[in-house]
């Protein structure tokens, strides 16, 4: 299917590896230009020759810490006017109610909703002007099925949920679809720490801890990059302009939730 964005250009933010970088090589796929963000400009840097390499479209690296003003500053002044947005960042660390602080809280709303807001605030007025844009967020399934553990998660996230419902119906007139975009389990580094975690507290192998969570999943495995960038370009798609403040959990079917 022709995505029909060939040509339009993307920040992706947090793309150097993992569900970020599905996305920026699934938009480089479809002809997308790319301002690819990461902190760790090394990986970076790889990452963006490597969607070059496959895909023959430009990308340009911006290392910078997209939770904070200078960071997102950095990226929006290298990528000027965009089509598209993928806002993601790292997840906060898992815990207990007891232990957070309002500084853990702070930072969490800092990296998983202030931060995707302030990239949507100051990419959707030249949006609306051009009367076409997409942004799609990186959330997760605990917006709709929450961690107990993911407790700063579920708060952030759900923070950003509630901003996107409000927001993405002010938008859609104007041809500028925000809609989310939820990962069940998926491998990457942030499963594999979560499965070294899961080992540790229960003394068992990580390679058994990874099986006991894939046995969870219907669909029998872990979700891949590739398929999260897949749907995550098709959200950004010329096809998607009916799609608006959607919550789409790609998940295996691990959350039973039927509406
Ligand atoms: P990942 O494999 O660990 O990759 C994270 C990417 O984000 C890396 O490129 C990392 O590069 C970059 N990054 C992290 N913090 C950043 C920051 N402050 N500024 C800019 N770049 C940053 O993680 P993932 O599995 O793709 O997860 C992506 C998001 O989805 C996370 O919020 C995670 O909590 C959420 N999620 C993932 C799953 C899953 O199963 N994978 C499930 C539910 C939710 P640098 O470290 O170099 O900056």
């Amino acid at each position: 299917m022709d995505l029909g964005i060939k040509g339009r250009k993307a920040i992706v933010c947090a793309g150097s590896k993992g569900l970020g970088r599905g996305c920026a090589m699934a938009l480089a796929q479809a002809g997308v230009e790319i301002v690819l963000n990461a902190r760790g400009a090394d990986a970076l840097a790889a990452t963006a020759n490597e969607i070059m390499a496959a895909t023959g479209v430009t990308v340009t690296p911006v290392a910078a810490d997209i939770t904070t003003p200078e960071g997102r500053a950095a990226v929006l002044s290298e990528a000027g006017e965009v089509d598209i947005l993928v806002t993601n960042a790292g997840g906060p660390p898992p815990g207990n109610w007891r232990d957070w602080s309002r500084d853990d809280f702070i930072a969490a709303l800092d990296a998983n909703m202030l931060a995707p807001i302030a990239m949507m605030q100051a990419v959707l007025p030249a949006m609306i002007e051009q009367r076409w844009g997409r942004v799609v967020n990186i959330t997760s399934q605990s917006v709709r099925a929450p961690i107990a553990q993911l407790g700063l998660s579920n708060s952030a996230r759900s923070g950003l949920t509630g901003f996107v419902a409000g927001t993405s119906r002010q938008v859609a007139e104007y041809g500028v679809n925000i809609n989310n975009l939820l990962p069940g389990l998926h491998a990457t580094d942030r499963a594999v720490s979560l499965d070294t975690g899961a080992a540790k507290a229960k003394g068992i192998s990580v390679e058994e801890a990874k099986a006991q969570r894939e046995a969870t999943i219907p669909a029998g495995r872990y979700g891949t990059p590739e398929e999260f960038g897949a749907t995550c370009a098709f959200m950004c798609s010329g096809h998607a302009g009916f799609m608006v403040g959607q919550n789409v959990m790609l998940d295996g079917g691990l959350n039973n939730i039927s509406i």
